[in-house]
């Protein structure tokens, strides 16, 4: 059974187990497009300045579209420009299926909103929920996995085979080991397995490795929940 919806049930050693592990979270652009491995869907056609318009002119229709009334309109946009007050945080993926303003409906100044490559609680995503609890006031924390992370995926590749990956890729994903090696014991399918392990483990880590979060929990000011996102139904369930 393969244990990665992008990588082959019976990985390859050397440069090509690399190349699959680097596909898994997509970041064999930089090396020459004959090395890249397959991702599933094509990558796209634009160049640099191409996507840099596709970009500019999303804001344009942003600017142009905005109504009088309901989520997103001129006035709820001007109370942003001198505040926020979110009524949740997400500790989500990186991945671009997993954006939680699309997957909550959420409108501009709901989501108080931290991304990295599996959704981990490093120092950069625990300051910044220590920011949304302590100056914001929120008084809920998602911890959101999703189904065919290819973050769990490259974290398999790794636990199963020692890949040396290139330096910030191999720290970004170490802390997904316990959950990877955790999952591959349990047997089923390791990337799912490796999904939800981690999204237990990072909320336990953001109460225990955080003074100012676990505190807040515990004055019964602040929740800290996980969750999985199904990219087959688009469903949102919880993590008991
Ligand atoms: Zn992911």
């Amino acid at each position: 059974m393969p244990v990665c919806a992008c990588c082959p049930p019976t990985r390859p050693a050397g440069r090509r187990a690399l190349l699959a592990g680097l596909a898994c979270i997509g970041l064999t652009a930089a090396l020459p497009p004959g090395a890249r491995a397959a991702s599933g869907l094509p990558p796209t056609t634009l160049n640099p300045d191409q996507a840099l318009a596709r970009l500019m002119e999303g804001n344009r229709r942003f600017l142009a579209a905005a109504p009088p009334t309901g989520p997103g309109n001129l006035e709820r946009r001007a109370v942003l420009a001198t505040g926020q007050a979110p009524f949740a945080a997400v500790l989500g993926c990186a991945d671009s299926r997993a954006a939680p303003e699309t997957l909550f409906q959420a409108g501009l100044g709901d989501l108080f909103v931290a991304r990295n490559a599996g959704n981990l609680a490093d120092v950069g995503a625990i300051g910044s929920l220590e920011y949304a609890v302590a100056n914001l006031g929120v008084p809920l924390i998602m911890v959101l996995g999703h189904e065919h992370c290819g973050a769990a995926g490259a974290a398999v590749a790794m636990a199963q085979q020692n890949l040396a990956l290139p330096a910030h890729l191999r720290d970004m994903l170490l802390p997904m080991l316990p959950a990877a090696l955790a999952a591959l014991r349990g047997g089923g399918d390791a990337v799912e397995g490796t999904v939800r392990t981690n999204v237990a483990l990072n909320v336990a880590r953001l109460l225990t490795e955080s003074p100012v979060l676990a505190g807040a929990a515990s004055a019964g000011r602040l929740k800290v929940v996980g969750a999985y996102y199904d990219l087959d139904t688009q469903q949102v369930a919880l993590i008991p």
